[in-house]
Protein backbone atom coordinates (compact mmCIF):
# COMPACT_ATOMS: atom_id res chain seq x y z
CA UNK A 1 0.00 0.00 0.00
CA UNK A 2 0.81 3.21 -0.85
CA UNK A 3 3.40 5.13 2.17
CA UNK A 4 2.84 8.76 2.60
CA UNK A 5 6.71 10.47 4.04
CA UNK A 6 7.84 13.04 5.60
CA UNK A 7 9.53 16.07 3.63
CA UNK A 8 12.47 17.22 6.09
CA UNK A 9 15.78 18.66 5.00
CA UNK A 10 14.28 17.94 1.23
CA UNK A 11 14.28 14.96 1.31
CA UNK A 12 11.59 11.76 1.86
CA UNK A 13 12.06 10.43 4.76
CA UNK A 14 9.94 7.39 6.99
CA UNK A 15 9.13 8.38 10.10
CA UNK A 16 11.73 7.38 12.91
CA UNK A 17 9.05 5.46 14.03
CA UNK A 18 8.55 3.30 11.62
CA UNK A 19 4.99 3.33 12.51
CA UNK A 20 2.13 4.11 10.18
CA UNK A 21 -2.01 5.41 10.57
CA UNK A 22 -4.24 3.99 8.13
CA UNK A 23 -5.31 6.74 5.87
CA UNK A 24 -9.10 6.13 4.59
CA UNK A 25 -11.22 7.19 1.83
CA UNK A 26 -14.27 8.53 2.89
CA UNK A 27 -16.43 7.20 0.00
CA UNK A 28 -15.29 3.85 0.86
CA UNK A 29 -14.93 3.58 4.36
CA UNK A 30 -11.40 1.88 3.23
CA UNK A 31 -7.82 2.62 3.79
CA UNK A 32 -6.24 3.03 0.63
CA UNK A 33 -2.38 4.67 2.08
CA UNK A 34 -0.79 4.88 4.59
CA UNK A 35 0.74 8.35 6.61
CA UNK A 36 3.62 8.20 9.33
CA UNK A 37 2.80 7.97 12.50
CA UNK A 38 5.63 10.73 13.47
CA UNK A 39 6.60 12.09 17.12
CA UNK A 40 8.73 14.64 18.73
CA UNK A 41 11.74 12.81 17.35
CA UNK A 42 10.91 13.12 13.42
CA UNK A 43 9.96 17.33 14.42
CA UNK A 44 13.79 17.47 15.81
CA UNK A 45 14.97 16.20 12.70
CA UNK A 46 12.39 18.99 11.16
CA UNK A 47 13.67 22.01 13.60
CA UNK A 48 17.46 20.72 12.88
CA UNK A 49 16.55 21.22 9.27
CA UNK A 50 14.81 23.97 9.28
CA UNK A 51 17.42 26.18 11.66
CA UNK A 52 20.29 25.04 9.31
CA UNK A 53 18.26 26.58 6.30
CA UNK A 54 17.38 29.91 7.94
CA UNK A 55 20.09 31.79 7.82
CA UNK A 56 20.31 31.97 3.32
CA UNK A 57 16.75 31.94 3.36
CA UNK A 58 16.04 34.68 5.12
CA UNK A 59 19.05 36.67 3.55
CA UNK A 60 17.46 35.70 0.24
CA UNK A 61 16.17 38.52 -1.56
CA UNK A 62 12.42 38.97 -1.08
CA UNK A 63 12.24 39.23 -4.92
CA UNK A 64 13.86 35.68 -5.51
CA UNK A 65 11.72 34.15 -2.30
CA UNK A 66 8.79 35.30 -4.25
CA UNK A 67 9.57 33.85 -7.32
CA UNK A 68 9.69 30.84 -5.62
CA UNK A 69 6.57 30.59 -3.88
CA UNK A 70 5.32 31.52 -7.38
CA UNK A 71 6.60 28.63 -9.36
CA UNK A 72 5.54 26.43 -7.22
CA UNK A 73 1.86 27.88 -8.26
CA UNK A 74 2.70 27.44 -11.09
CA UNK A 75 3.38 23.67 -10.37
CA UNK A 76 -0.05 23.12 -8.62
CA UNK A 77 -1.62 24.56 -11.70
CA UNK A 78 0.06 22.12 -14.15
CA UNK A 79 -0.91 19.58 -11.68
CA UNK A 80 -4.53 20.79 -11.29
CA UNK A 81 -6.37 17.34 -12.10
CA UNK A 82 -3.96 14.39 -10.19
CA UNK A 83 -4.36 17.15 -6.82
CA UNK A 84 -8.47 17.58 -7.41
CA UNK A 85 -8.40 14.10 -7.40
CA UNK A 86 -6.20 13.31 -4.58
CA UNK A 87 -7.88 15.69 -2.91
CA UNK A 88 -11.32 14.21 -4.04
CA UNK A 89 -10.17 10.76 -2.75
CA UNK A 90 -8.29 11.90 0.50
CA UNK A 91 -11.62 14.67 1.79
CA UNK A 92 -14.90 12.83 0.41
CA UNK A 93 -15.22 16.11 -1.52
CA UNK A 94 -17.00 16.01 -4.80
CA UNK A 95 -13.50 16.39 -7.52
CA UNK A 96 -15.53 19.25 -8.66
CA UNK A 97 -15.60 21.73 -5.77
CA UNK A 98 -11.92 20.43 -5.48
CA UNK A 99 -10.90 21.37 -9.13
CA UNK A 100 -12.69 25.01 -9.13
CA UNK A 101 -12.16 25.98 -5.38
CA UNK A 102 -10.01 24.03 -3.37
CA UNK A 103 -6.42 23.38 -5.23
CA UNK A 104 -6.76 26.47 -7.49
CA UNK A 105 -7.17 28.27 -4.19
CA UNK A 106 -3.99 26.56 -3.00
CA UNK A 107 -2.04 28.01 -5.78
CA UNK A 108 -3.51 31.51 -5.37
CA UNK A 109 -2.06 31.35 -1.71
CA UNK A 110 0.94 31.14 -3.02
CA UNK A 111 1.09 33.17 -5.98
CA UNK A 112 -0.75 35.98 -3.83
CA UNK A 113 2.03 35.98 -1.17
CA UNK A 114 4.98 35.18 -3.22
CA UNK A 115 3.58 38.73 -5.04
CA UNK A 116 2.84 40.47 -2.18
CA UNK A 117 5.70 40.33 -0.31
CA UNK A 118 7.83 41.92 -2.87
CA UNK A 119 5.48 44.97 -1.98
CA UNK A 120 5.88 44.39 1.65
CA UNK A 121 7.40 47.24 3.58
CA UNK A 122 7.79 48.96 6.94
CA UNK A 123 7.45 52.48 8.20
CA UNK A 124 9.69 55.13 9.41
CA UNK A 125 8.60 58.31 11.72
CA UNK A 126 11.06 61.14 11.63
CA UNK A 127 10.88 63.10 14.70
CA UNK A 128 10.98 66.96 13.64
CA UNK A 129 14.91 67.79 13.60
CA UNK A 130 15.84 65.53 15.81
CA UNK A 131 15.65 61.54 15.27
CA UNK A 132 14.41 59.35 12.67
CA UNK A 133 12.83 55.95 13.46
CA UNK A 134 12.60 53.17 11.18
CA UNK A 135 11.04 49.62 11.99
CA UNK A 136 12.76 46.58 10.58
CA UNK A 137 9.94 44.09 10.25
CA UNK A 138 12.02 40.72 10.25
CA UNK A 139 11.26 37.01 9.84
CA UNK A 140 10.96 34.93 13.75
CA UNK A 141 12.92 31.97 12.29
CA UNK A 142 11.08 28.82 12.33
CA UNK A 143 7.36 29.52 12.16
CA UNK A 144 5.04 25.97 13.41
CA UNK A 145 1.55 25.38 10.62
CA UNK A 146 -0.48 23.72 11.74
CA UNK A 147 -4.18 22.88 9.40
CA UNK A 148 -7.39 21.01 9.19
CA UNK A 149 -8.88 18.35 7.69
CA UNK A 150 -11.80 20.34 5.64
CA UNK A 151 -9.78 22.21 3.30
CA UNK A 152 -6.78 20.32 3.02
CA UNK A 153 -4.28 21.89 0.60
CA UNK A 154 -6.64 25.41 0.23
CA UNK A 155 -5.65 26.00 4.22
CA UNK A 156 -1.83 24.60 4.34
CA UNK A 157 -0.86 26.69 1.80
CA UNK A 158 -3.17 29.55 3.27
CA UNK A 159 -0.07 29.36 6.38
CA UNK A 160 3.03 28.24 4.70
CA UNK A 161 2.74 30.71 1.97
CA UNK A 162 2.73 33.80 4.17
CA UNK A 163 5.30 32.39 6.42
CA UNK A 164 7.94 31.32 3.80
CA UNK A 165 7.43 34.74 2.20
CA UNK A 166 8.08 36.46 5.07
CA UNK A 167 11.62 34.48 5.37
CA UNK A 168 10.37 32.36 7.73
CA UNK A 169 11.38 28.54 7.55
CA UNK A 170 8.61 26.32 8.16
CA UNK A 171 7.54 23.03 9.94
CA UNK A 172 3.92 22.05 8.67
CA UNK A 173 1.40 19.49 10.23
CA UNK A 174 -1.41 18.98 7.69
CA UNK A 175 -4.40 16.79 9.62
CA UNK A 176 -3.74 13.08 9.98
CA UNK A 177 -6.69 12.34 8.45
CA UNK A 178 -6.56 14.34 5.13
CA UNK A 179 -2.80 14.17 4.55
CA UNK A 180 -2.28 13.48 0.83
CA UNK A 181 -2.20 16.94 -0.91
CA UNK A 182 0.34 18.36 1.25
CA UNK A 183 2.61 15.37 0.65
CA UNK A 184 1.83 15.54 -3.07
CA UNK A 185 3.30 19.62 -2.13
CA UNK A 186 6.14 18.30 -1.16
CA UNK A 187 6.86 17.06 -4.22
CA UNK A 188 6.52 19.82 -6.55
CA UNK A 189 8.46 21.75 -3.91
CA UNK A 190 11.26 19.36 -4.79
CA UNK A 191 10.50 19.74 -8.21
CA UNK A 192 10.42 23.61 -7.96
CA UNK A 193 13.95 23.65 -6.24
CA UNK A 194 13.13 25.19 -3.05
CA UNK A 195 16.52 24.98 -0.55
CA UNK A 196 16.39 22.09 1.52
CA UNK A 197 15.09 22.76 5.16
CA UNK A 198 13.07 25.83 4.13
CA UNK A 199 10.04 23.82 4.68
CA UNK A 200 9.33 20.61 6.29
CA UNK A 201 5.88 18.44 6.12
CA UNK A 202 5.58 16.14 9.59
CA UNK A 203 2.88 13.64 9.39
CA UNK A 204 1.04 12.39 12.35
CA UNK A 205 -1.48 12.53 15.42
CA UNK A 206 -2.28 16.11 16.60
CA UNK A 207 -1.47 15.30 19.75
CA UNK A 208 2.17 14.05 19.01
CA UNK A 209 3.10 16.08 16.31
CA UNK A 210 1.12 18.79 16.73
CA UNK A 211 1.99 18.72 20.43
CA UNK A 212 5.88 18.25 20.13
CA UNK A 213 5.90 21.75 17.62
CA UNK A 214 3.51 23.60 19.92
CA UNK A 215 6.34 22.77 23.08
CA UNK A 216 9.29 22.83 20.78
CA UNK A 217 11.38 26.10 22.31
CA UNK A 218 12.84 26.49 19.13
CA UNK A 219 9.71 27.11 17.20
CA UNK A 220 8.70 30.65 18.70
CA UNK A 221 5.77 31.44 16.30
CA UNK A 222 2.54 29.19 15.69
CA UNK A 223 -0.17 29.79 13.16
CA UNK A 224 -3.52 26.89 13.99
CA UNK A 225 -6.56 26.25 11.99
CA UNK A 226 -8.80 23.93 13.47
CA UNK A 227 -11.12 23.32 16.81
CA UNK A 228 -11.79 26.15 19.42
CA UNK A 229 -10.61 22.79 22.17
CA UNK A 230 -7.53 22.37 20.25
CA UNK A 231 -6.78 26.17 19.95
CA UNK A 232 -7.38 26.14 23.75
CA UNK A 233 -4.83 23.41 24.21
CA UNK A 234 -2.11 24.62 22.25
CA UNK A 235 -3.03 28.10 24.22
CA UNK A 236 -1.84 26.68 27.23
CA UNK A 237 1.40 25.33 26.31
CA UNK A 238 2.61 28.19 23.92
CA UNK A 239 1.57 30.88 26.68
CA UNK A 240 4.51 30.30 29.33
CA UNK A 241 6.53 30.32 26.59
CA UNK A 242 5.30 33.64 25.06
CA UNK A 243 4.85 32.04 21.43
CA UNK A 244 3.32 34.43 19.42
CA UNK A 245 -0.37 32.80 18.43
CA UNK A 246 -2.64 32.80 15.46
CA UNK A 247 -5.69 30.51 16.20
CA UNK A 248 -8.43 30.39 13.27
CA UNK A 249 -11.28 28.16 15.35
CA UNK A 250 -14.48 27.29 15.11
CA UNK A 251 -18.05 28.73 14.22
CA UNK A 252 -21.54 28.67 14.44
CA UNK A 253 -22.21 31.29 11.67
CA UNK A 254 -25.79 32.97 11.09
CA UNK A 255 -27.47 33.85 7.92
CA UNK A 256 -29.84 36.07 8.20
CA UNK A 257 -32.59 36.88 5.82
CA UNK A 258 -34.43 39.83 5.67
CA UNK A 259 -38.06 40.36 4.08
CA UNK A 260 -36.90 43.19 1.70
CA UNK A 261 -34.14 40.52 0.53
CA UNK A 262 -33.66 39.43 -3.28
CA UNK A 263 -34.92 35.70 -2.18
CA UNK A 264 -34.10 34.34 -5.57
CA UNK A 265 -30.11 34.99 -5.05
CA UNK A 266 -30.98 34.23 -1.27
CA UNK A 267 -32.29 31.18 -1.58
CA UNK A 268 -29.85 30.31 -4.07
CA UNK A 269 -26.33 31.18 -2.47
CA UNK A 270 -28.09 29.37 0.92
CA UNK A 271 -27.91 26.59 -0.83
CA UNK A 272 -24.25 26.79 -0.99
CA UNK A 273 -23.25 28.27 2.22
CA UNK A 274 -24.94 25.50 3.81
CA UNK A 275 -23.98 22.63 2.17
CA UNK A 276 -20.31 22.95 0.25
CA UNK A 277 -18.31 20.54 1.04
CA UNK A 278 -20.99 18.85 2.94
CA UNK A 279 -21.30 21.66 5.24
CA UNK A 280 -17.78 21.09 6.44
CA UNK A 281 -16.70 24.56 5.76
CA UNK A 282 -15.79 26.79 9.34
CA UNK A 283 -18.24 29.76 7.31
CA UNK A 284 -20.89 27.36 6.53
CA UNK A 285 -23.90 29.49 7.87
CA UNK A 286 -25.80 26.44 9.69
CA UNK A 287 -28.52 29.03 11.42
CA UNK A 288 -30.77 30.12 9.24
CA UNK A 289 -32.76 33.42 10.40
CA UNK A 290 -35.46 34.32 8.29
CA UNK A 291 -37.65 37.30 8.74
CA UNK A 292 -41.50 36.02 9.52
CA UNK A 293 -43.26 37.27 6.89
CA UNK A 294 -41.23 35.45 4.58
CA UNK A 295 -40.68 32.56 6.67
CA UNK A 296 -42.80 29.74 4.30
CA UNK A 297 -41.87 30.96 0.66
CA UNK A 298 -37.96 30.77 2.17
CA UNK A 299 -38.74 27.50 3.48
CA UNK A 300 -40.45 26.06 0.34
CA UNK A 301 -38.19 27.16 -2.03
CA UNK A 302 -34.75 25.97 -0.28
CA UNK A 303 -36.37 22.70 0.37
CA UNK A 304 -36.81 22.44 -3.08
CA UNK A 305 -33.21 22.86 -3.93
CA UNK A 306 -32.30 20.76 -0.72
CA UNK A 307 -34.30 17.88 -2.89
CA UNK A 308 -31.82 18.14 -5.88
CA UNK A 309 -28.52 17.65 -3.90
CA UNK A 310 -28.19 13.62 -3.71
CA UNK A 311 -25.14 12.95 -2.55
CA UNK A 312 -23.12 10.78 -4.89
CA UNK A 313 -19.63 8.93 -5.52
CA UNK A 314 -17.11 12.23 -5.55
CA UNK A 315 -14.87 11.27 -8.25
CA UNK A 316 -18.65 11.25 -10.42
CA UNK A 317 -18.24 14.77 -11.98
CA UNK A 318 -21.81 15.12 -11.25
CA UNK A 319 -21.74 14.95 -7.63
CA UNK A 320 -22.55 17.94 -5.59
CA UNK A 321 -22.61 15.83 -2.44
CA UNK A 322 -19.88 14.18 -1.79
CA UNK A 323 -18.90 12.17 2.24
CA UNK A 324 -18.56 13.50 4.96
CA UNK A 325 -14.98 13.14 6.03
CA UNK A 326 -14.68 9.93 8.37
CA UNK A 327 -16.59 7.69 10.52
CA UNK A 328 -16.13 9.51 13.66
CA UNK A 329 -16.92 12.56 11.85
CA UNK A 330 -20.30 11.24 10.35
CA UNK A 331 -21.36 9.63 14.21
CA UNK A 332 -20.74 12.74 15.62
CA UNK A 333 -23.23 14.48 13.13
CA UNK A 334 -25.59 12.22 13.44
CA UNK A 335 -25.78 12.11 16.76
CA UNK A 336 -26.35 16.25 16.71
CA UNK A 337 -29.15 15.15 14.31
CA UNK A 338 -30.46 13.17 17.12
CA UNK A 339 -30.25 16.02 19.79
CA UNK A 340 -31.91 18.28 17.67
CA UNK A 341 -35.08 15.69 17.68
CA UNK A 342 -34.47 15.96 21.71
CA UNK A 343 -34.72 19.34 21.43
CA UNK A 344 -38.13 19.31 19.61
CA UNK A 345 -36.39 20.11 16.36
CA UNK A 346 -38.86 18.70 12.92
CA UNK A 347 -36.45 17.22 10.17
CA UNK A 348 -38.01 18.91 7.07
CA UNK A 349 -34.95 17.63 4.78
CA UNK A 350 -32.47 14.45 4.90
CA UNK A 351 -31.60 13.41 8.49
CA UNK A 352 -29.90 10.08 8.01
CA UNK A 353 -26.98 8.49 6.93
CA UNK A 354 -27.00 7.23 3.04
CA UNK A 355 -26.39 3.89 1.98
CA UNK A 356 -24.92 4.11 -1.91
CA UNK A 357 -24.52 1.67 -4.17
CA UNK A 358 -20.88 -0.39 -5.40
CA UNK A 359 -18.03 0.08 -3.34
CA UNK A 360 -19.75 3.63 -1.96
CA UNK A 361 -21.95 1.51 -0.27
CA UNK A 362 -19.35 1.53 2.83
CA UNK A 363 -18.97 5.14 2.93
CA UNK A 364 -19.64 8.18 5.12
CA UNK A 365 -22.49 9.85 3.69
CA UNK A 366 -25.09 12.22 5.14
CA UNK A 367 -28.38 13.37 3.99
CA UNK A 368 -28.48 16.96 3.29
CA UNK A 369 -30.72 18.12 6.41
CA UNK A 370 -32.46 20.71 7.03
CA UNK A 371 -34.57 20.86 10.74
CA UNK A 372 -36.93 23.61 11.90
CA UNK A 373 -39.04 24.12 15.62
CA UNK A 374 -35.76 24.87 17.66
CA UNK A 375 -34.91 27.32 20.33
CA UNK A 376 -32.44 30.09 19.04
CA UNK A 377 -30.08 29.16 22.02
CA UNK A 378 -30.25 25.10 22.18
CA UNK A 379 -27.48 23.33 21.93
CA UNK A 380 -28.33 22.55 18.15
CA UNK A 381 -28.44 25.81 17.63
CA UNK A 382 -25.24 27.07 19.55
CA UNK A 383 -22.82 23.78 18.90
CA UNK A 384 -20.60 23.31 16.06
CA UNK A 385 -22.02 20.50 14.20
CA UNK A 386 -19.94 21.11 11.38
CA UNK A 387 -21.65 18.67 8.63
CA UNK A 388 -24.55 18.91 6.05
CA UNK A 389 -27.28 20.52 8.67
CA UNK A 390 -28.86 23.65 9.51
CA UNK A 391 -32.01 24.81 11.48
CA UNK A 392 -34.43 27.32 10.17
CA UNK A 393 -36.11 30.04 12.92
CA UNK A 394 -38.13 32.79 12.31
CA UNK A 395 -37.36 36.64 13.87
CA UNK A 396 -40.11 39.55 13.91
CA UNK A 397 -37.53 42.58 14.44
CA UNK A 398 -34.06 43.66 13.92
CA UNK A 399 -33.66 43.89 17.23
CA UNK A 400 -34.49 40.20 18.29
CA UNK A 401 -32.58 38.59 15.37
CA UNK A 402 -28.94 40.66 16.24
CA UNK A 403 -29.56 38.53 19.59
CA UNK A 404 -30.12 35.14 17.78
CA UNK A 405 -27.30 35.85 16.36
CA UNK A 406 -24.70 37.30 18.93
CA UNK A 407 -25.96 34.16 21.38
CA UNK A 408 -22.72 31.79 20.30
CA UNK A 409 -19.40 31.18 21.74
CA UNK A 410 -18.23 31.98 18.88
CA UNK A 411 -17.47 34.52 16.25
CA UNK A 412 -16.44 34.01 13.06
CA UNK A 413 -19.14 34.59 9.88
CA UNK A 414 -22.13 35.98 9.43
CA UNK A 415 -24.59 36.67 5.71
CA UNK A 416 -27.09 39.13 5.47
CA UNK A 417 -29.52 39.28 3.24
CA UNK A 418 -31.22 42.44 2.54
CA UNK A 419 -32.15 45.23 -0.02
CA UNK A 420 -32.30 47.64 1.99
CA UNK A 421 -28.34 49.57 2.40
CA UNK A 422 -28.73 51.17 5.41
CA UNK A 423 -30.06 48.14 7.44
CA UNK A 424 -27.16 46.09 5.84
CA UNK A 425 -24.63 48.51 7.33
CA UNK A 426 -26.01 48.75 10.89
CA UNK A 427 -26.78 44.89 11.21
CA UNK A 428 -23.36 44.23 9.94
CA UNK A 429 -22.03 46.66 12.93
CA UNK A 430 -23.69 45.01 15.41
CA UNK A 431 -23.09 41.39 14.68
CA UNK A 432 -20.15 40.09 16.54
CA UNK A 433 -17.69 38.03 13.99
CA UNK A 434 -14.67 38.58 12.37
CA UNK A 435 -16.52 38.47 8.35
CA UNK A 436 -19.45 39.71 7.40
CA UNK A 437 -20.83 38.87 4.06
CA UNK A 438 -23.67 41.03 2.82
CA UNK A 439 -26.17 39.24 -0.32
CA UNK A 440 -23.06 37.04 -0.67
CA UNK A 441 -20.88 34.14 0.73
CA UNK A 442 -17.20 32.99 0.77
CA UNK A 443 -16.20 36.06 -1.84
CA UNK A 444 -12.78 36.74 -0.78
CA UNK A 445 -10.13 39.00 -1.41
CA UNK A 446 -7.29 37.71 -0.36
CA UNK A 447 -5.79 41.11 1.09
CA UNK A 448 -8.38 41.31 3.58
CA UNK A 449 -8.03 40.50 7.33
CA UNK A 450 -9.41 36.96 8.10
CA UNK A 451 -10.65 35.36 11.40
CA UNK A 452 -12.84 35.45 14.31
CA UNK A 453 -13.88 36.90 17.42
CA UNK A 454 -14.67 35.53 20.75
CA UNK A 455 -14.11 31.94 20.19
CA UNK A 456 -13.60 31.59 16.98
CA UNK A 457 -9.81 33.09 17.94
CA UNK A 458 -7.15 34.92 17.97
CA UNK A 459 -5.92 37.33 15.52
CA UNK A 460 -6.23 37.48 11.53
CA UNK A 461 -4.60 35.89 8.72
CA UNK A 462 -4.87 37.27 4.90
CA UNK A 463 -3.26 39.94 3.19
CA UNK A 464 -0.49 42.51 5.04
CA UNK A 465 -2.13 41.03 8.38
CA UNK A 466 -0.52 37.69 7.49
CA UNK A 467 2.95 39.35 6.61
CA UNK A 468 2.71 41.28 9.97
CA UNK A 469 1.70 37.96 11.87
CA UNK A 470 4.76 36.17 10.59
CA UNK A 471 7.48 39.07 11.12
CA UNK A 472 8.50 40.49 14.36
CA UNK A 473 8.96 44.72 14.12
CA UNK A 474 12.06 46.36 15.44
CA UNK A 475 12.24 49.92 15.53
CA UNK A 476 15.87 51.32 15.07
CA UNK A 477 15.62 55.19 16.25
CA UNK A 478 19.02 57.36 15.38
CA UNK A 479 19.58 60.93 16.83
CA UNK A 480 19.83 63.84 14.12
P1 LIG B 1 -8.69 19.73 15.06
O1 LIG B 1 -8.54 20.84 16.05
O2 LIG B 1 -9.09 18.41 15.53
O3 LIG B 1 -7.32 19.51 14.27
C1 LIG B 1 -6.67 20.55 13.57
C2 LIG B 1 -5.19 20.23 13.50
O4 LIG B 1 -4.64 20.28 14.81
C3 LIG B 1 -4.88 18.85 12.95
O5 LIG B 1 -3.72 18.91 12.15
C4 LIG B 1 -4.62 18.06 14.22
O6 LIG B 1 -3.79 16.94 14.02
C5 LIG B 1 -3.93 19.09 15.09
N1 LIG B 1 -3.97 18.83 16.53
C6 LIG B 1 -4.86 18.06 17.22
N2 LIG B 1 -4.54 18.03 18.53
C7 LIG B 1 -3.44 18.83 18.69
C8 LIG B 1 -2.65 19.23 19.80
N3 LIG B 1 -2.91 18.79 21.04
N4 LIG B 1 -1.62 20.06 19.59
C9 LIG B 1 -1.34 20.52 18.35
N5 LIG B 1 -2.04 20.16 17.25
C10 LIG B 1 -3.09 19.34 17.41
O7 LIG B 1 -9.68 20.29 13.96
P2 LIG B 1 -10.25 19.51 12.70
O8 LIG B 1 -11.29 18.56 13.19
O9 LIG B 1 -9.13 19.04 11.86
O10 LIG B 1 -10.95 20.70 11.90
C11 LIG B 1 -12.26 21.12 12.10
C12 LIG B 1 -12.28 22.39 12.93
O11 LIG B 1 -11.51 23.40 12.30
C13 LIG B 1 -13.67 22.97 13.05
O12 LIG B 1 -13.88 23.39 14.38
C14 LIG B 1 -13.64 24.17 12.13
O13 LIG B 1 -14.54 25.20 12.43
C15 LIG B 1 -12.24 24.61 12.27
N6 LIG B 1 -11.83 25.44 11.14
C16 LIG B 1 -11.64 26.78 11.34
C17 LIG B 1 -11.28 27.58 10.28
C18 LIG B 1 -11.05 29.06 10.45
O14 LIG B 1 -10.50 29.67 9.55
N7 LIG B 1 -11.45 29.66 11.55
C19 LIG B 1 -11.09 27.00 9.02
C20 LIG B 1 -11.30 25.64 8.86
C21 LIG B 1 -11.66 24.86 9.94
Amino acid sequence: MFRIQNYINGEFRAPLSETYIDNYNPATGQVYSLIPDSDAADVELAVLAAKAAFPAWSNTSAEKRGKMLVKIANLIDQNLEKLAKAESIDNGKPISLARTVDIPRASSNLEFFGTAIQHFSSESHYMEGTAINYTLRRPYGIAGCISPWNLPLYLFTWKIAPALAAGNCVIAKPSEITPMTAYLLSELCQEAGLPAGVLNIVHGYGHKVGAAITENPNIPIISFTGGTKTGETIARVAAPMFKKLSLELGGKNPNIIFADCDLEKAIATSINSSFANQGQICLCGSRIFIERSIYEQFKEGFLAKVQDLKNGNPLDEKTKQGAVVSQAHMEKVLSYIQLAKEEGGRILAGGQQVKLDGENATGWFIQPTVIEGLAYNCRTNTEEIFGPVVTLTPFDTEEEVLEYANCTDYGLAATIWTENLTRAHRVAHQIKSGIIWVNCWLLRDLRTPFGGMKQSGVGREGGLEALRFFTEPQNVCVKL
